[in-house]
């Protein structure tokens, strides 16, 4: 799978920022999506993040439903310009089989995959 990342196009499936987990924040992050949503630093740890188990990260929060607080009902990340380094990495720097098995952009390189292999066995 992972010579073929190359052809991975998100299908803004939602599912990556919707299972249980953590979204992160490095060390400067909390600053700069506040600054990008015009908030005071204060103002926006308060209303959107929580610490993770162990006290030691701030994270985002979620919605009742588990989706993450900042993602929208087209399934958009309401801080795209400004979303945390974890989201940035996934798929290229970082995956996880329980992500592989529900997101829409691999489910599609999967199948297209296994075309190219009947494919190329004929
Ligand atoms: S910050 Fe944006 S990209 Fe990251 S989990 Fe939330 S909605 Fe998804």
């Amino acid at each position: 799978m992972s010579n073929q990342l190359e052809n991975f196009s998100c299908r803004r499936c939602g599912f990556c920022c919707s299972i249980p987990g953590y979204v992160n924040l490095e060390e400067g992050e909390a600053e700069r999506i506040a600054a990008f949503l015009s908030m005071e630093l204060y103002a926006f740890t308060d209303q959107y993040t929580t610490l993770t188990l162990g006290r030691r990260q701030l994270t985002l929060i979620e919605k009742e439903d588990g989706r993450c607080i900042f993602l929208e009902d087209d399934n958009s990340c309401r801080i795209q310009g400004a979303k945390p380094v974890q989201c940035i990495g996934f798929p290229y720097k970082w995956r996880s089989k329980e992500l592989e098995k529900g997101c829409a952009g691999f489910k599609a390189l999967c199948s297209a995959s296994k075309l190219l292999v009947v494919k190329s066995e004929m």
